[in-house]
């Protein structure tokens, strides 16, 4: 159980259909970025058809969709996963309207098999990521299971809301101007998409830390206080998705290829906002590379 299963949980979360061709790399931040294509064929999927350019009608419409129904309640999000996706969506919004001043609500796609967005194909061998040009996040739930097989990360409820939540980290950061204060000047343990990435652990962990205090208009809080097992559990997803981790999985690691941290950076960002709140989260830009975990 994450979800209190007497929530409202009504959102707006759309579903996409759809196949397209390219794979543009352009502006895309994800939980895994760029390092996912490099290691697509770990992941078990064959990027060929997808890095082969052309483009190849979509299904059902590449830019079309609908939203998901039959997600009411805190109960629906805890038994199913896009339910739980579109649930996220609206605690996050609850927690951000709270702390941005201006908040305004990013799209929230829930991937099925593939669907084009400005910064390129999202699909779950690219794994979720947030595109700042259209400001949607993308999220194919199927990833989840692909970090369980490949990643060795049990990926339960919660871990699966730390991985949302980073992608709504990159959201605050497009819309607050961090990611124009801080453009991107490479890779490396001390660049800028590190400390992006570090920082948006942080976000995710702040929410997650004050994951019980948003509540729906009766009042019912989304979400329940999160048990010591569940957070080892998310805390496990950030050391998953550590650059070095999956590096070691393709057999070397080089720490100056790094764009999203460490394995032990991640849980110690992700824990840091947990525990401190959002205010420390700044800190990711203004530490030494010593001082980042
Ligand atoms: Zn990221």
């Amino acid at each position: 159980m994450t979800f209190n299963p007497d929530a409202d949980l009504s959102g707006n979360t759309t579903r996409r259909r759809g196949r397209t061709a390219a794979i543009a790399g352009g502006g895309a931040v994800g939980v895994l970025g760029i390092i996912a294509l490099i290691a697509g064929p770990l992941l078990g999927i064959d990027l060929t058809p997808l890095l082969g350019g052309g483009t190849q009608p979509g299904d059902a419409g590449s830019n079309g969709g609908s939203v998901i129904e039959g997600c009411a309640t805190g109960q629906d999000a805890n038994e199913d996963v896009d339910c739980r996706m579109a649930g996220a969506q609206v605690a996050l919004d609850a927690f951000w309207a709270d702390n941005v001043e201006g908040y305004r609500k990013p799209q929230m796609v829930v991937v099925d098999q593939a669907t084009s967005t400005q910064c390129g194909t999202a699909s779950n061998a690219v794994g979720p990521f947030y595109c700042p040009p259209d400001e949607g996040v993308y999220v194919d739930p199927t990833f989840f299971s692909l970090m369980q097989q490949q990643f060795g990360a049990s990926a339960g409820n919660l871990a699966q809301l730390y991985i949302v939540g980073h992608e709504w980290g990159h959201h605050i950061q497009n819309i607050t101007g961090t990611m124009a204060d801080y453009p991107n000047n490479g890779t490396g343990p001390g660049s800028n998409g590190v400390r992006m990435e570090l920082q948006a652990d942080c976000y995710a962990g702040a929410w997650i830390g004050r994951i019980s205090e948003q509540t729906d208009a009766d009042g019912d809080p989304y979400l329940v206080k999160p048990t010591e097992a569940e957070l080892r559990d998310a805390l496990n997803a950030a050391a998953a998705v550590g650059d070095d981790h999956i590096q070691a999985q393709s057999g070397m690691v080089n720490p100056e290829s790094w764009t999203h941290g460490s394995s032990d950076q991640r849980q110690y960002w992700f824990a840091n906002g947990f525990q401190n709140g959002l205010d420390v989260c700044a800190q990711a830009f203004t530490l030494s590379e010593d001082q980042l975990g």
